[in-house]
């Protein structure tokens, strides 16, 4: 049996039009609030879909959105 090496914690935003990846980023142990607040605040405002996962060694990076440029322009005004 072999253990997968837990590698921490991620933040994804998810495109809201096809559900592909946008951004990640690690959470840091020693990240403040404020700091964290800053970059999924961010996120928020772009409308993005914000999800916590738990990354094991050997796991596969989300499938990114396939049409970022477009995607990220919807209800812009
Ligand atoms: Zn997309």
């Amino acid at each position: 049996m072999t253990e997968r090496k837990h590698l921490g914690q991620m933040m994804l935003a998810n495109c809201p039009v096809c559900g592909g990846n946008v951004a990640m980023s690690w959470i840091n142990d020693g990240e403040t609030e404020a700091e964290r607040k800053e970059m999924v605040g961010d996120w928020y405002l772009r409308g993005l879909a914000i999800s916590t996962v738990e990354r094991y060694e050997g796991d596969s990076m989300p499938p990114p959105c396939t049409e970022r440029e477009s995607h990220r322009k919807q209800g812009g005004s």
